[in-house]
């Protein structure tokens, strides 16, 4: 079984991430989401809303049954080698992803040789699209429906009420 490890801090989870997560179950039988708790960024959502907010978004996606949602801490190379995973995915969005992401690929391949990074990208309607961003526009009571289900919608209208 193909099993890859999607890391990020999902603060919280957007169509983006979901898009990156749908294309990666074509090509892998598991794809675990695996939520980061030991984030250098101050979360918006708890560890646990973020995981909830995540499991509930797999209802609308294809594939979505064939995705283990858990969390980490520590360094995300072991924790994908302990879970099987022969791969990590990673979303790149524009140019100015690229190097942060070429240098975190390169440094987890010195860590573990045995991991694959693989890059996919967005449908192009996703590219200007990040969890910063939506929080942003919902802080401002900007539409977001269009960026985020509505689950998610509603968490951060409720946390920012
Ligand atoms: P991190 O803190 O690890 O960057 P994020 O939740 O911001 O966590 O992102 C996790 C991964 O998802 C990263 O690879 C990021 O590039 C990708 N990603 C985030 N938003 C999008 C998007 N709109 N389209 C494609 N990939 C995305």
């Amino acid at each position: 079984m193909k099993r890859a490890i999607y890391p990020g801090s999902f603060d919280p989870i957007t169509h983006g991430h979901l898009d990156i997560a749908e294309r990666a179950l074509r090509i892998f039988d598991e794809v675990i989401i695996a939520v980061a708790s030991n984030s250098a960024k101050q979360p918006f959502f708890t560890i646990e809303e973020r995981m909830k907010l995540v499991e509930e978004s797999l209802k609308d996606i294809e594939g979505g049954e064939r995705v283990k949602v858990t969390s980490f801490d520590g360094l995300m190379v072991d924790f994908a080698y302990d879970s099987g995973a022969t791969a990590v995915i990673r979303g790149l969005r524009a140019v100015s992803d690229f190097e942060f992401e070429f240098q975190m690929a390169l440094t987890n391949r010195k860590l573990e040789e045995r991991l694959e990074t693989l890059f996919l990208m967005p449908k192009e309607t996703y590219t200007y699209l990040s969890s910063r961003l939506v929080k942003e526009l919902a802080r401002l009571n900007g539409d977001i429906s269009s960026f985020v289900p509505p689950h998610v919608e509603k968490a951060l209208k409720e946390r920012n009420s």
